[in-house]
């Protein structure tokens, strides 16, 4: 099944996974090997603290015709597994997939057929997610923001079982994009992007890499790393609340010297320390607004490396 360029080249960034990798191999071969394509399986693995990497490592020993792996000095993040990745892939499809058996590696078939009808670019979406409550509400607010905010449409950007033809990967790599977001990325490079549904399992075992804290960052990242918009409605909103503030001050001046009616120390007081906790607060939103995009610009004009990788196993 090998030939120097494979039609598959699977994706799968490792992190903290010994528990899941053998029911992963014991799928994911098999299920490939049924397709009749000649593939590779590129693992990155993450800097995994547990014995992830002598999985891999034993993994490659076992089929080192279509297995490489890359392995990280130290974990830079899911996103920036699959960016090494891809930047070695040498199918004409690529498909991303997760460690955990969330996505079945038994679908990776379905993805193949759509892209064969033509898309070039095939988007998993979960038909029974498996995932807490309040990811899943989570998600789709973010899905709502998204859609508001930039011209993606995707139906799931949180499932990573996709499939990509080579000139979006190469494209990805090119844009040497950082803190991205890559299923959006991909989707904004897509001539004929398509979608399909896909079965969803409960993870293998372990717990999600992701806290809470990661998720709020990399859905940050998902809104400003792909359009200028959020800025904008801030800017509006900034506009609309200072015509609200001079329109409250001018009745204030109305009624303290027009109708003399006001009692200035008590109402006028209170009115303006309103008015001040108003502007204070859009004038935050706006400075972390701006951090955030010039945070964004320092990254890419420092253009410093993204990871480091240690070591390759590959024939
Ligand atoms: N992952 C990674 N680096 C990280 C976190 C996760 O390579 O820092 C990998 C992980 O091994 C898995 C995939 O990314 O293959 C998705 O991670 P996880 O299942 O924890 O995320 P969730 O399914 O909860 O979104
Ligand atoms: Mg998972």
């Amino acid at each position: 099944m090998t030939t120097a360029t494979p039609e598959l080249s699977i994706v799968i960034p490792v992190y903290n996974e010994e528990l899941n990798l053998p029911t992963l191999f014991a799928r994911l071969y098999p299920s490939l090997d049924a397709l009749q394509r000649s593939y590779e399986i590129i693992f990155t693995n993450d800097g995994s603290a547990d014995r992830s990497f002598e999985l891999l490592k034993a993994q490659h020993a076992a089929r080192p015709d279509v297995t490489r792996v890359i392995d990280f000095n130290a974990n830079y993040g899911q996103h920036m597994a699959i960016m090494a990745a891809f930047e070695r892939v040498r199918g004409q499809i690529i498909v991303t997939l997760d460690a955990d058996l969330q996505n079945p590696p038994e679908e990776i078939g379905k993805l193949l057929e759509k892209m064969d009808a033509g898309f070039d670019y095939v988007g998993g979406y979960r038909l029974d997610r498996q995932d807490s409550l309040f990811r899943t509400y989570a998600s789709r607010l973010i899905n709502l923001v998204r859609e508001k905010t930039t011209s993606i449409r995707m139906t799931d950007q949180g499932c990573m079982l996709r499939a990509y033809s080579r000139p979006i990967i190469d494209a990805i790599v090119r844009s040497g994009a950082i803190n991205t977001f890559i299923p959006a990325l991909a989707y904004s490079f897509a001539g004929r992007p398509g979608e399909v549904g896909v079965k969803h399992e409960e993870r293998h075992a372990g717990v999600s890499n992701y806290s809470f804290y990661q998720l709020i960052r990399l859905n940050f990242d998902l809104i400003t790393g792909f359009s200028i918009a959020p800025l904008q409605y801030f800017t509006m909103f900034a506009m609309l609340s200072s015509v609200g503030s001079l329109v409250l001050v001018a009745v204030l001046f109305v009624r303290r010297f027009v109708f003399d009616n006001l009692d200035r120390d008590t109402f006028g007081v209170f009115t303006l320390f309103g008015l001040l906790f108003l502007l204070l607060s859009v004038a935050m939103i706006g400075i972390g607004l701006i951090g955030e995009y010039v945070g964004r610009t320092y990254q890419v004009v420092r253009a410093r490396s993204r990871y480091h990788v240690r070591e390759v196993l590959e024939k």
